[in-house]
């Protein structure tokens, strides 16, 4: 098994945001301590903004996973999960979360001081299967918890129909008289619209963010992915406002000024799937032939826009439509997102990370590859891997069939490594 790599980050606020993530899970323990109801969510859901206008503390199970698997804690809970039964097939956001709250939990030396337990659970019907499951297996663990479950509509992103959002806004209010029982806390609408105000600008700049990929040279590249931290965890917050203000100000300015992320961009690639969070330091290693990742699937999921003076309605469409954008969705609809994705951002070769660990968004990658070779004349190469479990990735075939590869897409240019 390879020890976790960490990406070599050249922006200035990956500093920042290494603070910012340290804050938010001090906040995360401080609310424990003082008293303030924590509860474990679902990321990528709307229930995050009401959350932070009712005061309450959001802490997310599924996103301490990349955590482990970035501290090389991934195996160990691994193991705690295996011997529970669950199997090596299933998606290693559960297999991880699961072994960790069962096994070493909170150990002496947790990075971050671990999780706070929680008081609330909000158990989301949505998503993929593995995503509801999480948390109906966190349950269990804590018998003092109050759960409450949002039964939202599986449904394609394209597929969604006026009824699909209606029911998801009286499941918004139900989840809302809940809270308010549960916690006697009252929502103020006034500050909800405020806080959705946040989330909007945060989503508005995260786009602006990513439309300057399309520079050439790219002034941002997939390295630096650790900034969706902030989408995870603070949307609905100034901290996330204020960081992607700064994060924009920063691209924006090596944009105009030509400044890559290397000194000679020679190929510009799409990364399909979830990285390897236990090795993101895979996304430097295109590097020495001057390959960049400039685009990838995931940073997709938070291109949405909010209306704060509906913002029950936004947050019922936003924890409808997060996970299809990326997951749950047609093979058609990923396929027409990354063929895109490809043309705006001038995409010479995609990388397929066929990932052992999640099947929605693997599924489709062999019509995918064909249609980046028919309809726009872009190679791709399959990658092997899975983005938890480094037992089910070989640096070697890797470094193998990515040498290769931009042999050949350089050759295609005409250029030399
Ligand atoms: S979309 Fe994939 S990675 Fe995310 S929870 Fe589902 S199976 Fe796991």
């Amino acid at each position: 098994m390879e020890k976790a790599k960490k990406s070599y980050k050249r922006l200035r606020s990956a500093k920042e945001l290494n603070r910012v993530v340290a804050e938010f899970y001090l906040e995360c323990h401080e609310a424990k301590a003082r008293g303030k109801p924590v509860g474990w969510m679902p990321p990528m859901n709307g229930v995050i903004e009401i959350f932070y206008a009712m005061d309450l503390q959001p802490v997310f199970p599924e996103n301490w996973s990349p955590v482990c698997a970035a501290f090389g804690l991934a195996p160990r809970n691994f193991e705690v999960s295996a011997g529970m039964g669950f199997s090596r097939d299933l998606c290693g956001y559960l297999r991880n979360i699961v072994g960790y709250v069962y096994g070493p939990m909170n150990e002496e030396g947790t990075p971050l001081g671990g999780l706070p337990e929680p008081d609330l659970i909000i158990s989301a019907y949505g998503g993929c299967v593995p995503a509801m499951k999480i948390l109906h297996t966190l349950e269990r663990r804590f018998p003092e918890a109050k759960v409450h479950t949002s039964e939202l509509p599986q449904v394609g992103y394209e597929k969604i129909r006026p009824y699909h959002l209606d029911y998801c806004v009286s499941e918004t209010h139900r989840l809302i008289e809940w809270l308010t029982e549960t916690t006697g806390r009252k929502l103020d609408y006034d500050r909800l619209k405020e806080v959705v105000r946040l989330s909007d600008r945060a989503c508005e700049l995260w786009d602006e963010i990513m439309s300057y990929r399309r520079f050439i040279p790219t002034p941002i590249s997939a390295a630096e992915l650790g900034v969706m931290f902030v989408m995870v965890t603070r949307q609905g917050t100034q901290v996330a406002v204020d960081f992607l203000t700064g994060l924009r100000d920063e691209v924006k300015e090596r944009a105009e000024k030509g400044i890559g992320m290397i000194e000679e961009e020679k190929l510009r690639l799409f990364w399909d799937n979830i990285p390897m969070w236990y090795n993101m330091g895979l996304f430097n290693y295109f590097e020495k032939m001057g390959g960049v990742v400039v685009a990838e699937t995931y940073s997709a999921a938070w291109s949405m826009r909010l209306d704060p003076d509906k913002p029950i309605e936004s947050l019922a469409r936003k924890s409808l439509v997060s996970y299809p954008m990326v997951s749950c969705t047609s093979i058609k609809k990923r396929r027409d997102m990354v063929l895109k994705a490809c043309r705006d951002f001038h995409i010479d070769g995609a990388v397929l990370h066929s990932n052992k660990s999640c099947v929605p968004i693997t599924l489709g990658q062999m019509d995918m590859k064909r249609a980046l070779e028919e309809e726009l004349g872009i190679p791709s190469v399959v990658i092997d891997g899975d983005h938890m479990d480094a037992n089910n990735f070989s640096v070697a075939q890797f470094q193998t069939r990515a040498d290769a590869f931009m042999e050949m897409l350089l050759e295609k240019k005409g250029l030399t490594p």
